[in-house]
């Protein structure tokens, strides 16, 4: 099957043919003729299924029936739960927007930056990118105005009710006006997304697609056993020896993925650390980096496990284990996406043999494991 059939503008179909998409992802062929149908969707999707090109393309054809956006009233809102998301989606909208015969303005609003820009460019903006605290905080200021809504995304719901942000969603819907396209994609049907589900979705599409467990099969896998003071050689000793370009290496404090990036820096590997403790700014700069290469080494906390595309990433480490397996799955689904091949490696303490042992159960998978004892590391 090909975009062609899928009901798709000609200037869109370029767009796909110079992104070199050839074939729409399952999510995509459910959910781009029913949202072109105005129906609502309710998409149980991972990132890596493809879910942010299913919205954003039928929703670039839609409005292009639609005027342009007067006096601070947005047409598409799109929630998120992350800066980093906010950006990376209004990026999709972007990209596939910029052939488009009549000018679909997008922008992304997040916090953590300075708010006076934002409310001077929200001027003329038909499609909002934003995640919910900025968003009311730009609503309260008079600088948005949501009551000519007509598409409402909620990208990741599972996680933005994880963050927190349940108040802040209710507040923000109960400024929508009634009739509007709902679309709701959330990696888990949990019970708080199904009341919001409930809530505001009328006859919704269903589409599940299981896509980062299918990743799972394109990921090879391994583990290290090693004591606590040898991970710093040992990461170094991969990352020289498999003369590693791209590594994103996970760790669980914010503590020690500073660490990390100092350790490598000292021995002549470069590094950036990228967590909740870093200045949005910095973080942008830290991952803009390492999508383009100047920087082998991204060191992440957990903030980076979900929703943050990285084209061809191949590998990830992770140098601590997290607590859930879920979230083992997240970081390792940072590779092994859109068809290509990654490898994903954890270093194992004695400590964390048997937390290990529950990870890989629930995963349904055993992984090879080496033992670094014998490895010259220095
Ligand atoms: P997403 O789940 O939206 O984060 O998308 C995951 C990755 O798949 C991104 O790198 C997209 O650019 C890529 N992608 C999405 N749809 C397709 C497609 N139909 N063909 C090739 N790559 C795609």
């Amino acid at each position: 099957m090909s975009f062609l059939s899928l009901g798709l503008a000609p200037s869109l179909l370029r767009a796909l043919d110079n992104q070199n998409y050839i074939h729409p992802y399952p999510i995509q062929k459910e959910a781009i003729p029913a949202i072109l149908n105005r129906k609502d969707i309710l998409g149980i999707a991972k990132t890596g299924s493809g879910k942010t090109a299913s919205y954003v393309l039928p929703i670039l054809m839609n409005c292009q029936g639609i005027n342009v956006s007067k006096n601070r009233h947005i047409n598409v809102l799109v929630l998120v739960p992350t800066r980093e998301l906010a950006v990376q989606v209004r990026e999709v909208f972007h990209l596939f927007g910029s052939e488009l015969p009549k000018r679909v303005k997008s922008m992304a609003v997040y916090g953590g930056v300075s708010i006076n820009p934002q409310m001077i460019a929200l001027q003329g903006v038909n499609i909002l990118v934003a995640t919910p605290g900025r968003l009311l905080e730009l609503v309260n200021s008079n600088a948005v105005h949501l009551s000519c809504i007509d598409t409402l995304v909620l990208d990741e719901a599972d996680k933005m009710l994880n963050l927190g942000f349940e108040d802040e969603m209710k507040r923000i819907l109960a400024l929508l006006p009634t009739k509007r396209q709902n679309l709701l994609f959330s990696a888990t049907l949990s019970d708080n997304v199904e009341n919001i589900h409930q809530l505001f979705l009328h006859n919704p599409v269903i589409i599940k697609i299981d896509a980062e467990d299918d990743n799972i099969e394109l990921i090879s896998q391994s583990a290290y056993f090693v004591s606590d003071e040898n991970k710093g050689p040992l990461l170094r000793y991969l990352i020289k020896s498999k003369d590693l370009k791209q590594v994103l290496v996970f760790t669980s404090s914010v503590y020690k993925a500073d660490n990390v990036v100092d350790k490598l820096r000292k021995n002549g590997i470069v590094a950036l650390a990228i967590h909740s403790k870093r200045s949005q700014n910095a973080r942008t700069t830290a991952l803009a980096k390492f999508k383009t290469g100047k920087i082998s080494v991204l060191v992440a906390t957990d903030l980076l496990s979900r929703g943050i595309d990285i084209e061809f990433l191949p590998y990830v480490i992770n140098y601590e284990l997290p607590r859930s397996p879920k979230d083992y799955i997240h970081r390792i689904g940072r590779t092994g996406r859109a068809e290509s091949p990654g490898e994903a490696i954890s270093f194992i303490t004695p400590d964390d043999k048997d937390h290990f042992r529950v990870i890989q159960k629930k995963m349904g998978k055993w992984v090879t494991m080496i033992d670094s004892e014998a490895m010259d590391l220095i």
